[in-house]
This record gives C-alpha cells, structure tokens and sequence, in this order.
C-alpha cells in the first residue's frame, strides 16, 4: 500500500510518498510560494537526483496537480501511474474538541473541520484547500484527516479548562488544545519501543523543540498535559513566538503604544521569543553564534528558552509524580547539543544526568544519559509524515 501524506500550509505543501509495506519513502518535497509569483516545487525521488519545478501555480490544486505529475514522472518519477496511490493522509492541524482520533474524510468530517476554523484560522483553512484540491483531483482515493490537537485530548479537564469565566468556554470553546500532538504521540511511543518498555508503565516527558515549541506530559501512553493552549502561542519561548506573559501587558501595551489588535497579535506571534529577546534572528543557529561572540541579549535569549523548557519538566514531573524518560525532537531538540545540555543542567536532583559525551550528537536516535541516570533521556527525531501514514494505513 502506498499512502501520500500532505502537509498544506497557506503557500506551501509538503508531501511525502510512502510505501507502507516496508516504511520507505518514494518520494518527498516542498511546493512553495502557492499564489505568488516564483512558485516552485522542489521534488527529491528517493535514489535519484533532486529536481526543481519552477512553474506558476494559482491555487493549491495548481500545486497538488504539478506533484502527482512529479510523482509519475518517466524520469524523476517514484510510481508508474497516480493509481498506484492507495490513500492520502491530510495533516489538519486544528480539531477542536469533535476530534480525539484521525478519522476518514467524508462530507460531514469536511464540515466539522470546517467548523473548526474559527479556532485555527490561519491554519485549517489551507489545510481544508489541500483536502479539497486531492478530492477533486482524485474522486476515488480515500482521505484521512490526522489532526495536531487530537493526542491532547486525553487531558484532564483540570489541565484544559483555563481559570476565566466558565461559560467563555462553553460559548467559544475557548480552552487548552495543544497542538503538535502527532510528534509527541510517535516520539513517545518510540522511545517505549527504544526500551522495551511498555508505554502504559511510563512517564514521559517530550520535548518538541522547534521553531515553534512545545513539551508534553504523556503518562500511560496518554497526553495529561501540554505546554500549548487554545492556540500554538501559550507555553515556551520559542522562534518568534513569546509563549507565556502576563495577559495584562497586552492591554497595557495597547493603551501606551496605541497598539491595534492586529498589531499585539503580530507583535506576539512574528517580533517575540528569542527574536524578540535577541534582536538577532529567529535561527537558533544565528543566535547561538552571536551569544558565543558575547552578544548579551542573544545569551539572555538562550537563558529564558532553555529555563523555561526545564520550568515545564520540572512542572510536569509534579504532575505525573515522577518521571523516567525525557525526550527531544525538532530542528533544535535533535540538532543543538548545547540547548540539551543547558536544559538538564541542575535536573539531577529529580533523576535527569545527561551524559556530555553521549549527548554530542545530532539527528539520531540515541540514549544521551549517563549509565546512573534515573531518568533516560533521548533524541528521538521526529516523523510526523509516518505517523500520518500509518494511522491513514489502519483506517483505509
Ligand atoms: P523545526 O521547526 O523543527 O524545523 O526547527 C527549526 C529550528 O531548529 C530552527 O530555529 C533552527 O535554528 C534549529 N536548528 C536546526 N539545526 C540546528 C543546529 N544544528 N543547531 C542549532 N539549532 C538548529
């Protein structure tokens, strides 16, 4: 069985194509600037040499069409004919409290997905297009959605509800989410696989630490407790995002600087987290380049990111009452040796010792503690594409 995992962003698409009966990809790229000019779809067929399709593409159907012809090209192509694709599996980033599990897209799903746009409308809407586009494009290959919030929705309702008045909740819904929960969901039960251990006797802390960032309490094989909230802004510091602040500098900030709406959204969403801090960059890379040099704010960056990372370990070790395994994944969590290190630096008193040798290593899967630890801690890259994959495999 082969399935075509999308990933449908709002002028971009990344895909993947995976043959189930051995997990090997056929075939992965990334179609951007959708709708403007200089479209382009990069496309890398697994044992051939990458190509670059630079063609306009209006819509994301435009794009999803250039795609599959890529796939069955004669000569950079990965199958003979688009028949060979037995599923598609959507990433769908919001679905609401209608979505615990990834599901099959049938008309009533579509509009449920609809519905929750209001709370993701910068996200689902593209995600719906991409939909939309494959039905169109292929009127008889099943589609599953598979959705970001939807590991999350085993948490508590303590851990969900937020401490405003009630019935904001039951009239907008307006509660802890979470999200990047298909990373957290396979990063955890692979490390469970790394152990031999059984997920249901665990408790895991999972460290998605990205350009946008996020940690997760699994317990017994299910998220209690998420760093992200009603939207992906609560929580870490991360790339541009502020994560946690007190709500009132919002409307403090708004009276002061005659700030719009817009204007505070975009200022905490696109200008904060270590960007903000650093004034440097966005990049990880960049500011743990200019904070080597000695650029201050960029070392303050770094300080708050990895503090508050081991503030919410720390926070749900307490609510699990223990941990054993801490996880990292993401561009940073599997790339940057020094953000691991910092991170555990001081957790030894509840069992975290990560070892400095083991740890100097990038992008694979690895045990980093020391042989004494309490906790194990690993680097387990992430692969959201596969998840999709797979649970697109068991549902069609
Ligand atoms: P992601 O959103 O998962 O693609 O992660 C992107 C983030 O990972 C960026 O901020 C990068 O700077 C960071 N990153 C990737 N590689 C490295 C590296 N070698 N060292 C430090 N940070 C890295």
């Amino acid at each position: 069985m082969k399935v075509l995992v999308i990933n449908c962003g709002s002028s971009s698409l990344k895909y993947q194509l995976i043959d189930m009966s051995n997990e090997e990809v056929l075939a992965k790229g990334l179609a951007e600037r959708i709708g403007i000019e200089g479209a382009r779809v990069k496309h890398q067929p697994t044992g051939k040499e990458d190509v670059l399709i630079e063609k306009p593409m209006s819509d994301h159907k435009k794009a999803i069409e250039i795609v599959l012809n890529a796939l069955v090209d004669s000569d950079h192509g990965a199958i003979h004919s688009m028949d060979e694709i037995n599923a598609v599996g959507h990433r769908v980033v919001h679905g609401g409290e209608k979505f615990s599990e990834s599901v099959v897209i049938d008309e009533k799903v579509l509009k449920a997905i609809e519905e929750c746009s209001e709370l993701a409308p910068l996200h689902n809407p593209p995600n719906i297009m991409g939909i939309k586009a494959c039905q169109e494009l292929m009127p008889n290959t099943p589609m599953v959605a598979v959705f970001d919030t939807a590991f999350h929705q085993t948490m508590p309702e303590s851990s969900y509800i937020y401490p405003i008045p009630y019935e904001m909740y039951e009239k907008y819904g307006i509660r802890r989410y979470g999200f990047h929960g298909t990373s957290h969901k396979y990063v955890a039960n692979r490390a469970a696989d790394m152990l031999g251990k059984d997920i249901k006797d665990l408790k895991i802390v999972t460290c998605h630490l990205g350009n946008g960032a996020s940690v997760a309490a699994v317990k017994n094989g299910k998220s209690i407790e998420t760093s992200m909230g009603f939207t992906p802004l609560e929580g870490l510091a991360m790339g541009t995002r502020s994560g946690d602040i007190d709500p009132a500098i919002i409307v403090y900030l708004m009276e002061k600087e005659n700030m719009t709406i817009d204007e505070v959204n975009t200022m905490l969403n696109k200008k904060s987290g270590v960007l903000g801090i650093s004034g440097v960059s966005s990049d990880f890379r960049d500011i743990e380049g200019a904070a080597s040099e000695g650029n201050h704010r960029s070392q303050l960056a770094l300080e708050k990111f990895n503090m508050r990372v081991k503030k919410y370990i720390g926070a749900y070790s307490a609510i699990m009452k223990g941990i054993d395994v801490l996880v990292f994944t993401a561009g940073l969590g599997e790339n940057s040796v020094e953000t691991r290190q910092e991170i555990c630096k001081g957790l030894e008193f509840i069992g975290i010792d990560i070892d400095e040798d083991n740890n100097k290593v990038r992008g694979k899967e690895t045990e980093l503690n020391k042989e004494e630890s309490k906790v194990k801690i690993l680097l387990i890259p992430t692969n959201e594409e596969l998840m999709i994959a797979r649970d697109t495999k068991s549902l069609v």
